[in-house]
């Protein structure tokens, strides 16, 4: 299969982390599909495809049932092309002065948020699109999870952490039982990268961090687009239900 017949569908793509690797995919010659609630996934696709790309823009929001039952028709002739899924959406809310409530106040809303996005819609988003990924017998599920789930983090809410650590579990899950179809799923656990969402703390949270960070900056959504397109490849056909870590040495196990 060339890579134009293995069509890519990015969540929360519309900006950050997510729309570099939209780009760096459709770049390698896939047709991406990019997914956000925000309304910028339409300028996101128009860039991709001003740049020689193929890309088209959904609106989903990966914690609504609906939304996510309705991504075959959404997707169109495209679905039965599907080959790879990169579960990217997610949030990290903060508290007004730009740091992560504290458990002790932290509203019980928030957190079934940030568990049903960052956690439930992978889930959700995955397990719809297994049958197409099944049938053709190959696919490549890619989970953005966290440096905040590899160990503490001094940033991000316990909510976050925990639903990432929930996904690196659920990853470990689903590499398991989709090996036997030549379906492989990894992890990416970024270290600080300078999108939006890292712009949503405090400077001097950012700045602190990068001080440990060996390689000496933040990361660009660019530097974790470029180890989701090696994942996403037939070169990293042996890898599955691992974690790699993009974070300039920010952690090392
Ligand atoms: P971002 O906020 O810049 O982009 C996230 C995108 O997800 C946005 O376009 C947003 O609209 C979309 N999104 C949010 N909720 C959604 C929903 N319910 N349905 C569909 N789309 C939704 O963040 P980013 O920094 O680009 O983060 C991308 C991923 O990487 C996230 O999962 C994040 O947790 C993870 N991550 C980021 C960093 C970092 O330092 N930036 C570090 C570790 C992990």
């Amino acid at each position: 299969m060339s890579n134009a017949d293995k069509v890519a569908l990015v969540t929360g793509a519309a900006r950050g982390i997510g729309a570099a690797i939209a780009h760096k995919l459709a770049a390698l010659g896939h047709p991406v599909v990019v997914a956000d609630v925000l309304e910028e996934r339409e300028a996101t696709a128009a860039a991709i495809r001003a740049a020689g790309g193929e890309a088209r823009a959904i609106a989903l929001d990966v914690a609504e049932d609906a939304a996510v039952a309705g991504l075959p028709t959404a997707l169109g002739p495209w679905w039965e092309r599907l080959g790879i899924l990169v579960n990217n959406a997610g949030i990290s809310p903060k508290g007004p002065d730009g740091k992560a409530r504290p458990i002790r106040e932290m509203p019980a809303e928030e957190w079934r948020r940030v568990l049903a996005v960052n956690l439930t819609g992978a889930f959700l988003v995955s397990q719809a699109c297994l049958p197409p990924l099944r049938a053709r017998r190959w696919g490549r599920i890619i989970m953005l999870t966290s440096q905040a789930a590899r160990a503490k983090s001094q940033i991000a809410g316990a909510h976050y952490t925990a639903a990432k650590s929930g996904l690196m579990g659920f990853a470990r899950s689903l590499a398991t039982e989709l090996g036997p179809d030549g379906i492989t799923v990894n992890s990416i656990a970024p270290g600080r990268i300078d999108t939006p969402m890292a712009r949503g703390t405090t400077e001097g949270a950012n700045a602190a961090f990068a001080v440990n960070i060996p390689l000496g900056r933040l990361g660009t959504p660019e530097d974790v687009a470029e180890v989701a397109a090696f994942l996403a490849s037939e070169a990293a056909g042996y890898l599955t239900g691992a974690t790699l870590d993009v974070g300039g040495g920010s952690y090392m196990p």
